[in-house]
């Protein structure tokens, strides 16, 4: 694994208790695909985090195009084919005490890659899901190690046997505990605008090209969980999880429990990208 610019084995490796990402959650981090040995939209990803970065007043002791290399060179060390990589960079070790540290403490980055098949009977059958309050601090844009209210909505999710945990503060629905969320109606693609209260997301910029490229008008604004519930489609997005179709919120059942025609144009619009890394 990668810890600051150094590879080293797994076994190898000893962080502090005093790391603030373990006291605080006081950092951030990425998850970046990885098909066939290539990483899927990297620069967005390493884009996003030197973002998140700056909102917490962290900075990354490297370049972006630095950092690029250090994940390639971790892909390649693993040799892995299908699966991700996971980063995260924390504000440092230092005693405990909330304030930051001095400016001599360097942040620790660690990133390692995790095998995985891709969810390909979620892709295919869609899955359930549940509503769940959204109780998140109200910077949602920040990719934050601070993850409880998505923890607590997800756990929720898992006790109801559902896949994700769709978040709405009041009547208006934000994100899944690990996702973005979609819903089309009449022909027209509604997601939540990007603001504080949710994740711009990777795989959701991806889905808004896709939707261009199909001709799928698109218009960023909130809807509620009623309107949800009408939706003719509704779908999730995520690095891991993709495109994958919602046939089920609480007791409703969306489109007969069949992922619908325009879900499945993205999901081939998405898969077309996928095919063009890999052919690089
Ligand atoms: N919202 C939240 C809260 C998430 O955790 C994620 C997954 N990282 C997403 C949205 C989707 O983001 P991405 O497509 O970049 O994985």
């Amino acid at each position: 694994m990668l810890i600051n610019n150094r590879l080293i084995d797994k076994d190898e490796v000893s962080l502090s208790i005093n790391d603030r990402g373990y006291q605080f959650g006081d950092g951030i981090y990425e998850v970046i695909k990885v098909y066939e040995g290539s990483m899927f939209t990297a620069t967005e990803h390493i884009d996003r985090l030197y973002r998140s970065a700056d909102e917490i007043r962290l900075v990354i002791p490297y370049t972006k195009d630095v950092l690029h290399k250090m994940l390639y060179d971790l892909v390649e060390d693993n040799k892995l084919t299908s699966g991700h990589v996971y980063l995260q960079v924390t504000r440092g070790v230092a005693p405990r005490n909330h304030a930051f540290p001095t400016e001599l403490t360097e942040p620790v980055l660690i990133a390692y890659t995790q095998s995985a098949d891709r969810p390909v009977n979620n892709h295919r059958f869609g899955v359930s899901t549940i509503f769940v309050e959204d109780i998140r601090w109200l910077r949602c844009d920040i990719k934050s190690l601070n993850l409880l209210g998505n923890v607590l909505a997800k756990q929720q999710a898992h006790e109801a046997h559902c896949y994700e945990a769709i978040q709405h503060r009041g009547e208006i629905v934000t994100e899944g505990s690990s996702s973005n969320i979609y819903g089309i109606k009449d022909g027209v693609l509604y997601t939540h605008p990007t603001n504080n209260y949710i994740l711009n997301g990777i795989t959701r910029q991806v889905v808004l090209k896709c939707c261009q490229e199909i001709g799928l008008p698109v218009v960023e604004e909130a809807f509620t969980k009623e309107q949800a519930l009408q939706m003719d489609e509704v779908f999730l997005s995520s690095t891991t999880s993709e495109i994958t179709p919602i046939i089920k919120i609480n007791d409703t059942v969306i489109h007969s429990g069949e992922p619908g025609i325009y879900t499945r144009k993205i999901q081939q619009a998405f898969e077309e990208k996928v095919q063009q890394l890999t052919m690089l």
